[in-house]
């Protein structure tokens, strides 16, 4: 069989533990027996994120950003137990974060569905799809622990060297402080991929934050969704038959919760952090939810949802078999692939990345599953397999396939 030819390589950010191995096994057993695979390789695991002091963390994101197209495995956030584990140098910063701070944009999160498995929420019918600002807030926070007597203030320098202070709190215990930020070409950014995203997907946007309690802060997000959307979106929206509004988001979530999915629902980016879990795993798994970093330049980043694993990967260490889905990482790839077919036009990398995800929802969607799917399952034949013999499942329908 001739391989699938690609034109323009992708970057390929490798990570750590469980979905390391995991990443191995897709590209040998589902991936280069057909395509003839060219990437720019970035070995993000932490062993390597330490020799390189992060730097090739900062090489992947600009690789990305000349190439338009990456995918990567879930990778380790260091704390302090991974100090001593890694035997680290410092504690170096999330590689999702520090991707996102250089990419800029939003991620957009949607759960796959598959037969056999019932959301939670049974009512949610339709997959609901996060999306993320990828940017500041609380991941790019300057934070302090304060002590007893001191006065914590807000301080901004204008060019001229003026300063305009704010009494944060005069501290009469011990305590804490934190100074976050966001920038309004960021939330514009996030504010046109999302609008933009709803008109590809045919779907009604959501946005919500607290603008009742943070009346600068969240206020101007919600502002700059509202101006953005009168003056470019209002018109296209409405020839397309879908909304947007926006409401609190203690609102949205009683309302998401009622709802049958089918939707986009932007968050701010702590929100989407926390929420997106909560959504993939009532729609069943963590494992079973698409994600994307898509910036404002219209550039792609394919990852899973999910972390590394761990407990799943100890286990591997010590020789025992392990039974973790890799749905989320195929569709990485898949996305990856699909997204670099587009913008090269090669019909047939876009057509394996369709098929390679067809076979595998049809291998669920047959009974074989890995564990955390066959605790959910109702199906009747279903049967818990390794995380080898699921890719080797998935591979014979593929071959069938194509
Ligand atoms: P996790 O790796 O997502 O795993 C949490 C638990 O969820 C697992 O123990 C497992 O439950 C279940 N799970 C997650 N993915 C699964 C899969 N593919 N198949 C089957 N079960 C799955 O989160 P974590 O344990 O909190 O974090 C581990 C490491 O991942 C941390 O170092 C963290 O920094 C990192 N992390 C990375 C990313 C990223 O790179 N995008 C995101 C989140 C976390 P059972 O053990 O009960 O089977
Ligand atoms: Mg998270």
């Amino acid at each position: 069989m001739n391989l699938i030819q690609m034109k323009t390589p992708l970057v390929e950010m490798d990570g750590d533990e469980m979905t390391r191995i995991l990443w191995q096994w897709i590209k040998d057993i589902l991936i280069t027996p057909y395509v003839d695979l060219k990437t720019e390789y970035y070995d993000l695991g932490l062993r390597h994120r330490e020799e390189t002091k992060d730097q090739v963390t900062f090489d992947s994101a600009e690789a990305t950003k000349k190439y338009g197209v990456a995918v990567k495995c879930a990778t380790i956030t260091p704390n302090a137990s991974r100090m001593t584990e890694y035997n680290l140098t410092e504690m170096w910063k999330s590689p999702n974060g520090t991707i996102r701070a250089i990419l800029d944009g939003t991620v957009f999160r949607t759960p796959i569905l598959v037969k056999g498995v019932t959301p939670y929420i049974p009512t949610w019918t339709k997959p609901i799809t996060i999306a993320r600002h990828a940017y500041g807030d609380i991941y790019k926070n300057t934070e302090m622990k304060v002590q007893s007597g001191c006065k914590a203030e807000l301080v901004v320098t204008d060019k001229d060297g003026n300063e305009t202070r704010q009494l944060i709190h005069d501290f009469k215990d011990d305590g804490i402080i934190q100074g976050v930020h966001n920038r309004d070409n960021s939330i514009a950014g996030f504010a046109r991929s999302c609008f933009n995203y709803a008109l590809d997907m045919k779907q009604d946007l959501w946005f919500a934050a607290k603008d009742t309690i943070s009346k600068q802060y969240d206020h101007r997000f919600k502002d700059i969704f509202a101006e953005i959307f009168e003056a470019e979106y209002k018109e296209k929206f409405e020839a397309a038959g879908i909304s947007f509004f926006y409401t609190l988001i203690d609102d949205a979530v009683a309302r998401v919760i009622r709802s049958n999915g089918g939707y986009i629902w932007a968050c701010k980016n702590y929100d989407g952090d926390v929420m997106s879990d909560m959504v993939s795993t009532a729609y069943g798994s963590l494992a079973m939810m698409t994600s994307v970093l898509v910036s404002p330049s219209g550039v792609y980043e394919y990852e899973a949802a999910h972390g590394t694993v761990q407990r799943h990967y100890y286990k591997h260490l010590q020789g025992e078999e392990t039974s973790t889905n890799s749905v989320a990482t195929i569709f990485a790839w898949s996305g990856a692939l699909r997204k670099r077919g587009e913008l090269d036009g090669t019909p047939e990398l876009m057509a394996f990345a369709d098929k390679l995800e067809k076979a595998t929802i049809q291998t669920i969607e047959e009974g074989v599953m890995t564990g955390d799917l066959y605790a959910l399952s109702s199906l009747e034949n279903k049967q818990k397999v390794s995380s080898k013999a699921f890719l080797e499942a998935i591979n014979t329908r593929l071959a069938a396939l194509l």
